[in-house]
């Protein structure tokens, strides 16, 4: 006779199928991993020189900018050049183009400079992404095979659905409510086995839980080898089987 505690087993069994495969679908398959982390190591490799590259660009635009303003500052020092009416006032007019001249080689200076680091980024990002199109066009590949393969995947979890909803509607109410709560609390294991102590010498046969260890009562194991009883583990409270020897 087919006990809940029978039940109780498939159906954590198809639960956990139906987890593992929901899990596949969702990640990157084991023989795509590998690839699948170089692909990625490499693309942040990519996107980080591209990031330097935006930065240098940035850096040498605002130095651009900033030497055309000091360019038509210096422009209108110059043409005050004639409006001087002293020589305490052409002295000072003079000190300041020189100062507006050395700021506009300062600028200059840091325009070169973004320039020469741009072009530094721009050659490295260009040889990464020439090493970088082969690896790329594997993976590709092989993200067109893992697609191929989903359909499969996906239709073994619309079964193990069904076998899911089919050994829940065998269970009474009570124990289906019972199986769904200790599942809920306990990451989706419901069920414990009830593993055998192994002693050394003779002596009283002992039995602990195998999820947490307390120790199970020998009248338990009998309730539940005999009769397939429910019967909860007295600490975590998962429901205890008896693994198929
Ligand atoms: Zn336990």
């Amino acid at each position: 006779m087919e006990t809940d505690l029978k039940t109780v087993v498939s159906l954590q069994e198809a639960i956990d199928d139906l987890r593992t495969h929901q899990a596949q679908l969702h990640g990157i398959p084991d023989w795509m991993q590998e690839l699948h982390d170089r692909h990625s190591e490499r693309k942040a490799e990519i996107d980080a020189l591209q990031e330097t590259l935006d930065e240098t660009q940035a850096e040498q635009r605002a130095a651009e900018a900033e030497t055309a303003d000091l360019q038509t500052k210096l422009k209108t020092f110059q043409e005050q050049i004639g409006l001087v009416r002293n020589q305490r006032e052409y002295a000072a007019l003079l000190q300041e183009i020189d100062t507006v001249k050395g700021h506009i080689r300062e600028a200059e200076d840091k325009g070169l400079s973004a320039l020469e680091r741009q072009e530094e980024s721009q050659k490295s990002l260009d040889e990464e992404l020439q090493n970088f199109a082969e690896l790329d066009g594997q993976y590709k590949t092989e993200l067109v095979k893992w697609e191929g393969q989903k359909p499969q995947i996906a239709e073994r979890i619309g079964e193990l659905e069904i076998e899911v909803k089919t050994l829940e509607e065998r269970l009474p109410k009570a124990v289906l409510g019972l199986f769904r709560r200790i599942l809920d609390r306990h990451e989706n294991q419901a069920l414990a086995p009830i593993q055998k102590l192994q002693r050394a010498g003779k002596g009283p046969q002992m039995w602990h839980c195998g999820a947490c260890n307390y120790s199970v009562r020998p009248q338990s194991v009998v309730e539940i080898a005999n009769n397939g009883s429910l019967v909860p583990c007295d600490s975590c409270k998962r429901i205890l089987y008896l693994p198929e020897v």
